[in-house]
């Protein structure tokens, strides 16, 4: 994810968590675009149905939240 956002123009501060699993957190060294920082607000909103179980919901509603999001394209390999 690292190479990927730098490709893109997105030099990465540090890194945490991740290690081996599907996601990953990374400080950038400069500000992220507001759509991104807007992604971020959203998935720390949690769950709108059940807002007690903040990010760790697993209801249907929240699955079908997460089943909306656009996946970035990696590139061929
Ligand atoms: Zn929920």
């Amino acid at each position: 994810m690292v190479a990927e956002l730098q490709r893109r123009g997105l030099p990465v501060r540090t890194t945490w968590n991740g290690l081996h699993a599907a996601t990953d957190s990374v400080r950038l060294a400069r500000p992220a675009h507001p759509t991104l920082v807007t992604a971020v607000q959203r998935y720390h909103r949690g769950c709108t149905v059940h807002p007690e179980r903040r990010v760790f919901c697993d209801c249907e509603h929240r699955r079908a939240e997460g089943a909306r999001i656009i996946r970035a394209a990696r590139p061929a390999a």
